[in-house]
């Protein structure tokens, strides 16, 4: 069984990672959203908001799971028999910093890391560009799943 998880702040979870997740579970047999709990982060989505927005995103897909989690993430696949931590990558920013994350987890542990190249037409969106939206009250509804609603 081909078990991969797909981590992240998800602050909040946007098209691009709903594109990413999307195709990511056809290449697998379970995929685990996994959120990094950062007690040194400030988020403007609390943990519980982040999880719901993924949860109901996905409640008719029956691959995909949703945690949340704490510690290195290669420990999280060790306990859990996860094989591949998928990722992301919408430019050559992401790379080097994937690239460089990457070869740390496989020092760590003897888990692949796959990368999936954005969809052109989300490539642009990231979660502090969507905060951003929101903060200065802008229209965030386009750059996010449904499920995503500011209250
Ligand atoms: P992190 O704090 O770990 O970077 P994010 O929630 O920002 O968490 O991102 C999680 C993953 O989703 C990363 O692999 C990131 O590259 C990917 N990602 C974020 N936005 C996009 C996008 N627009 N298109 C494709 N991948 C994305």
């Amino acid at each position: 069984m081909k078990k991969a998880i797909f981590p992240g702040s998800f602050d909040p979870i946007t098209l691009g990672h709903l594109d990413i997740i999307e195709r990511g579970v056809k290449l697998f047999d379970e995929l685990i959203i996994a959120i990094g709990v950062n007690a040194d982060k400030k988020y403007m989505f609390s943990l519980e908001e982040r999880k719901k927005f993924i949860e109901d995103s996905f409640k008719d897909e029956p691959k995909i799971k949703v945690v949340t989690y704490k510690g290195l993430t290669v420990d999280f696949c060790l306990k859990n028999n996860v094989d591949f931590i998928l990722r992301g990558l919408r430019n050559p920013a992401d790379f080097e910093f994937e690239k460089a994350i990457a070869h740390t987890n496989r020092d760590l542990a003897p888990i692949e890391t796959v990368f999936l190249l954005t969809a052109a037409k989300t490539s642009y969106i990231s979660s502090s560009i969507v905060r951003d939206v929101i903060r200065n009250d802008g229209d965030y509804t386009k750059l996010v799943p449904e499920t995503v609603r500011v209250q």
